[in-house]
């Protein structure tokens, strides 16, 4: 009998669309003979509906979308917890909030259903930029320094906590929320002044923020595949085109321009590969993250972040990054199926 693929996609975020598109890709790629597809959409106000198994690729990603009725979230959710036939194995395709910071991966978890990608844990560790740095720091990764603090301390005394960071840090310097992904919240502070407005703003979007000295480099990132004994795939730099760049490549690649591999000497790309695997041990991943670093022009390597669900389009990094290294998109999948239920049998 085919086993039931749940794919899991849309929700509550920024990047709703992008997860139709990607999940109308997973259709296509999947192995309809070993698997009955299970769409599972949650509309952007967070009802969880499900639609007819699927037996052949979704030919637009309108067969995806099930319009809501207008019924509260948690309602849908309890409808979902109880559906008389369970999926066999789920592939969480969502961003941001309720998709990558662990609370869906409960979810699985509590309904004991295989899921692929990161655990509760490390997706919760790796949703919080200082958390996420603590660890890193912890397992001895080179990294930009920072400070961090909460709305209430700032509200108290935040005079005290400007000139901290001007202490720790030098100008120019990144202000973040602690909790979100997609650049959202985030900006750059050359002055006392900015920096105070560039916290306001933080602030709006978060409770926590976190203070980081910019660094001047390239951006090179790296695919991470595997359980316990993961893989590393070829390096590959983002690098932002040029405004006078043509509006095609601008828009349809989101302003970046993906280079792999990217032209990094050995000991660079060995040495992310080193640190990309220990951050992957040290936040206790499983199945996958996107790793990525700031390499300076000395090769100084510096790790910025991981990504717990990275953007998951046949042309998104992850993805090219091993099809470059001989992983084909339907292959990654398989793959991420077998590592979700590799590690829930393990855990029984
Ligand atoms: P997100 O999780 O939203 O992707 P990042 O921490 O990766 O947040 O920041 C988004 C982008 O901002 C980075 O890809 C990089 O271009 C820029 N950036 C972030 N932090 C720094 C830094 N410390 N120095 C230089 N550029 C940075
Ligand atoms: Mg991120
Ligand atoms: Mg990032």
């Amino acid at each position: 009998m085919k086993k039931k693929l749940g794919l899991v996609y849309g929700g509550k975020s920024a990047e709703h669309e992008v997860s139709l598109s990607t999940a109308r890709a997973v259709t296509q790629a999947v192995n309809f003979d070993a698997y009955e597809v299970m769409p599972i959409y949650i509309t952007p106000i967070g009802e969880w509906r499900t639609g007819s198994p699927l037996t052949s690729p979704a030919a637009t990603i309108e067969e995806l979308r099930f319009e809501g009725n207008g019924t509260d979230a948690p309602d849908s959710i309890a409808q979902f917890l109880q559906l008389e036939s369970k999926p066999d194995v789920i592939v969480p395709l969502l961003h941001g909030t309720n998709g990558e910071d662990g609370t869906v991966q409960g979810l699985f978890e509590v309904m004991n259903i295989p899921y692929a990608g990161n655990g509760v844990l490390a997706s919760s560790a790796g949703m919080d930029k200082v958390v996420m740095k603590q660890l890193f720091a912890q397992a001895g990764l080179a990294q930009v320094p920072y400070v961090h603090f909460v709305r209430s301390e700032w509200e108290m005394d935040n005079e005290r906590l400007l000139d901290e960071a001007e202490t720790v840090l030098e100008y120019p310097v990144f202000v973040k929320p602690a909790n979100l992904g997609s650049s959202v919240g985030i900006s750059k502070a050359d002055t006392r002044d900015t920096l105070e407005q560039a916290i306001t703003f933080a602030l709006k979007f978060d409770r926590k923020i976190i203070i980081e000295q910019g660094v001047t480099a390239r951006e090179v990132e790296m695919g991470v595949l595997g359980n316990d004994t993961p893989a590393c795939s070829v390096p590959g730099e983002i690098k932002p085109v040029a405004a006078f760049y043509d509006y095609e490549a601008k828009y349809q690649d989101g302003n970046t321009e993906l280079v792999i591999p990217a032209e990094v000497p050995e000991e660079v790309s060995d040495l992310m590969k080193n640190m990309a695997c220990r951050a992957y041990k040290v936040l206790d991943c499983a199945g996958l993250v996107r790793a990525d670093f700031f390499v300076t022009d000395a090769n100084e390597v510096l790790i910025n972040e991981v990504n717990t669900l990275p953007g998951f389009t046949p042309t998104s990094m992850f993805p090219l990054l091993w099809q470059h290294t001989g992983v084909s998109y339907p292959e990654l999948i398989d793959r991420l199926i077998e590592l979700a239920v590799a590690r829930h049998t393990e855990k029984q």
